[in-house]
């Protein structure tokens, strides 16, 4: 939405942390830079809330008559998945634009400008996920109708660092203090971006752990750096078993190297497994934001510090608590 500005929070909702998901009525959700203590600490409320309805009842009519159009440039299960049922299970429709992009008039080279100028003539909220980093935003300039980044190629990927937030909270009770070990394509990998952003929030520990060429991009490194962190970078996975509260995985995002031959020499660097898990705190936990390929041994499962799909279910709480968010029912 081109009128509003990007970061929409007042002071008076900052003084009613409560109130403060109220903020994003309207408002387009394209970054974590969006986000602070206080409207996380709502949304966290919010989707805590969420949970408990779900649970109690299975669905509500909080967004009956609205529409949410899915628009899905790249693949995606959980993220477009998780926005669906969100928005259905608050009584909500959706136009699900998410396998066959390749089917519609973006196959006979319709703008992302003109698709977006059209799909916000039916829809109250577009979900845009787009191989082009900032696509958001432009789709954001042209929409008259909240837009939700839901991955913008290597850039961000706001909800899913809120989802991953909020996990983080579900599982341990709390942010502050810990120490939080990111693990694997850290250059790549748009969740780490967008959840290391927010943690600069917090007074935590962060330890990245990649191979060379998969470091953290360095604007990223300065953030942190900037915020007064207690920060350390290592190749060995080993280093930071033992102390970490939080072992954060992520999968070599093959699609974002032009040569094949580098994702080669890297995929498969680190791999989860149980004899590494008898070296853990018994109270870590261990997330990814999925797909896996490998990183993690299928038989870590059953170890109850896996947490990646508890980490799943928290997605589809979150983006219920966004989606009321925007159309104005948080
Ligand atoms: N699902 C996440 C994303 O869309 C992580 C991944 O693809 O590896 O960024």
């Amino acid at each position: 939405m081109s009128t509003k500005p990007i970061t929409p929070l007042v002071d008076v909702e900052a003084a009613d942390p409560l109130s403060a998901a109220n903020g994003f009525a309207g408002q387009d959700i394209l970054s974590v830079s969006q986000f602070n203590r206080d409207n996380m600490t709502s949304i966290f409320r919010k989707s805590h809330e969420m949970r408990e309805l779900i649970e109690r009842q299975g669905s509500s009519d909080l967004l009956l008559g609205k529409i949410l159009t899915c628009l899905f440039y790249e693949p995606s299960t959980r993220t477009s998945a998780s926005f669906i049922a969100a928005m259905e299970r608050l009584g909500g429709s959706v136009i699900p634009i998410t396998q066959g992009v390749q089917f519609s008039s973006v196959s006979k080279g319709e703008t992302l400008a003109d698709t977006i100028r059209t799909l916000e003539q039916y829809s109250d909220v577009i979900v845009l996920r787009h191989p082009d980093v900032g696509s958001a935003k432009v789709a954001a300039d042209y929409s008259n109708v909240p837009v939700i980044n839901a991955g913008d190629g290597a850039g961000e990927h706001p909800t899913q660092a809120l989802l991953d937030l909020f996990t983080i909270q579900e599982e341990l009770g709390a942010i502050d203090g810990l120490k939080i070990a990111m693990v694997g394509d850290l250059r790549y990998g748009r969740t780490v971006h967008s959840l290391t952003k927010l943690l600069t929030q917090y007074d935590v520990s962060l330890r990245f752990v990649s191979p060379e060429i998969l470091r953290l991009p360095l604007v990223i490194m300065n953030e942190v750096k900037d915020a007064g962190l207690n920060v350390r970078e290592t190749h060995d996975v080993a280093d930071v078993i033992e102390n970490a509260d939080v072992l954060y995985v992520t999968r070599v995002q093959k699609e974002r190297f032009s040569d094949l031959s580098q994702y080669e020499e890297v995929k498969g660097h680190y791999e989860i497994t149980t004899e590494l898990m008898e070296r853990a705190k018994a109270k870590m936990v261990v997330m990814h934001p999925l797909p896996r390929v490998g990183e993690i041994h299928y038989n870590v499962d059953s170890d109850p510090r896996a947490a990646y799909f508890r980490q799943v279910k928290n997605g589809m709480y979150v983006r219920m608590a966004l989606l009321a968010a925007v159309l104005g029912k948080g």
